[in-house]
């Protein structure tokens, strides 16, 4: 295999690593290699407890997905696993597209077999027999290797008609996504595999009761899904020793921008945010704001550095964990310029299905290029407008795109009072 990027990963190799710990060590390309470390041994403990087994664990770990919306990943199996209307699918979402975030892609690039493992438990739990991968179209090297790793799983008999000989079938398929940011959203990977716009559908009905083709559907992240073999392999009570109450586990923080050494960390829910810049070796420069959460979630102050990385810790300081993305801006960065290059990421983004987000985001755009040079009370109408087209959208969009595109040009204004 061609070398993995170490220099995405500092801490490779690093004692105390639970997602990211083969990541650098062992070779993506030998499925024997995978099994010396260790591979498989959550699938066969999965196969002991039986699905609702392994439900009760990932419940009891406290596990909550970590695309950037934190729902509980037991109560979604929960409930694909109950619906009585049949064949139940597994989707894994490795559609990663939010700017600044690249943990996906460094799971399934230096650990592809974690992941086949991974989606392989979540199909027998939740009752299903076809998995998808939904993999971002701009991935080769991820596509590469996780195809490889499914054609070898497949031969080694650890895919197909009877996994491990336990007489449970499950296949993974991979779709590749063709660029649109839009078809990460879930219920817009069920257009695109079913051959439709990638649009996305209203929800409720959510996917655990129809999803693709109209049927129950769990849609996982690939972070979220690796969790679940350290949670099978451990326990899930030594699991949640690690984290917060109320973010269990440890979390991929994908760190770029003016910091010293950027790439992908693995931390324990609850470090702070300095604490976390510290690990990443230092801000260079003298820090002007950091993007936390990628688009959808909102600039902070650098004297905010104290807050917690959790979800419940991030959302108590008026801000979200999203993604994981923590992009670090410093003073030469030109703050109303990266306003309003995220606006026209979410205007060409939008796929202009519903009112609110397709002309909000275009009205958004428009607007900060007026203020761009602008301040005090020459920008106050267009802040304003700014706010009013913000709250449409967050109120009426259908999905999450629009719903999320003003937060961050909203934070910039309430605080770090750009434009003041
Ligand atoms: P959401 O809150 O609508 O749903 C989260 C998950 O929980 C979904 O799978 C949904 O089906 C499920 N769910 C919610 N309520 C449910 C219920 N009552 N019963 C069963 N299932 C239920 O959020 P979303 O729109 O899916 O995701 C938004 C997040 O995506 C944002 O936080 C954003 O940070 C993140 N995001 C990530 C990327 C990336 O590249 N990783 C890109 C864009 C957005
Ligand atoms: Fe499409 Fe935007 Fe509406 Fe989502 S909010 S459905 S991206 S137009």
């Amino acid at each position: 295999p061609e070398p993995y990027a170490e220099e995405a990963v500092p801490q490779a190799g690093s004692p105390g690593l639970v997602l990211l710990r083969q990541v650098g060590t062992v070779d993506p390309a030998s499925l024997d290699d995978y099994r010396a470390h260790g591979g498989y041994a959550a699938l066969r403990r999965a196969f002991a407890l039986g699905p609702a087994g392994v439900i009760r664990e990932v419940t009891e770990a406290g596990l909550v997905g970590r695309g950037g919306a934190a729902f509980p990943t037991g109560r979604k199996w929960d409930a694909t696993a109950r619906q009585p209307d049949h064949p139940h699918y597994l989707i894994c979402n490795a559609d990663e597209s939010e700017p600044g975030t690249f943990k996906d892609r460094v799971l399934m690039e230096g650990d592809p077999y974690a992941l086949v493992e991974a989606m392989t438990i979540a199909g027998y739990a939740t009752g299903a027999h076809h998995g998808y991968l939904y993999l971002r179209g701009e991935y080769p090297r991820a596509l590469a290797r996780i195809q490889y790793a499914i054609d070898q799983a497949r031969a080694r008999g650890l895919l197909g008609d009877d996994v491990l000989g336990q007489g449970y079938a499950f296949d993974i398929e991979i779709r590749r996504g063709a660029g649109a940011y839009i078809c990460g959203e879930e219920t817009a990977i069920f257009n695109s595999i079913e051959g439709q716009r990638g649009e996305p559908r209203s929800k409720p009905p959510f996917p655990v009761e129809k999803g693709l083709f109209g049927k129950p559907t769990a849609v996982n992240n690939v972070e979220t899904l690796v969790n679940v073999l350290s949670i099978l392999e451990r326990g899930a009570a030594a699991y949640a020793a690690t984290g917060t109450e109320g973010s269990t586990g440890t979390k991929l923080f994908c760190v770029s921008g003016a910091v010293a050494r950027p790439g992908i960390y693995e931390l324990p829910f609850g470090v702070t945010l300095g604490g976390l810049l510290e690990t990443a070796g230092g801000c260079t420069g003298t820090p002007r704001a950091v993007l936390l959460g990628g688009t959808a979630g909102g600039f902070v102050r650098p004297d905010e550095l104290d807050i917690p990385l959790t979800f419940e810790g991030t959302r108590a300081a008026g801000t979200t964990l999203g993604s994981g993305v923590v992009m670090v801006l410093d003073e030469t960065v030109d703050l109303p310029r990266i306003l309003l290059r995220i606006a026209e990421f979410f205007r060409d983004e939008s796929c202009g299905q519903c009112v609110p987000c397709r002309v909000g985001t275009v009205r958004q755009e428009e607007a900060l290029l007026r203020i761009k040079d602008r301040t005090g009370a020459a920008a106050a109408d267009d802040i304003a407008l700014l706010r009013e087209v913000g709250r449409a959208m967050r109120d009426a969009s259908i999905c999450g795109l629009g719903q999320t595109a003003w937060n961050a040009v909203e934070s910039a204004i309430d605080r770090l009072g750009v434009y003041q």
